[in-house]
């Protein structure tokens, strides 16, 4: 599970642009970030064909003009978001 918020303050704090690349529109849409069920891609490991095939979890974006996508690793913004909480949770008094 990945809050919402967090990931938004993730792309905002690591300068993800806000414009599409595609057609410059500003308004996304956030894909499913709170389930288990997250987007993920199939990767082709050194060893060569897997059963069951691992994958790489993503999180998406959806341009709500043009509808392109954009892909994020979900695993980097789990870590960051790991630093965060116990950055929050170490404050006195909760804030
Ligand atoms: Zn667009």
């Amino acid at each position: 599970m990945l809050p919402r918020d967090l990931v938004l303050k993730f792309l905002n704090d690591r300068g993800v642009g806000a414009a599409c690349g595609v057609c410059g529109h500003r308004e996304w849409f956030l894909g499913d970030t709170e389930s288990e069920f997250a987007a993920q891609v199939p990767i082709l490991l050194e060893k060569g064909l897997q059963f069951p095939t691992p994958h790489l979890p993503l999180i998406y974006i959806v341009c709500r003009n043009c509808a392109h996508v954009r892909f994020f690793a979900k695993g980097l913004i789990d870590e960051w978001a790991k630093g965060q909480l116990l950055t929050v949770s170490e404050v006195p008094n909760g804030g």
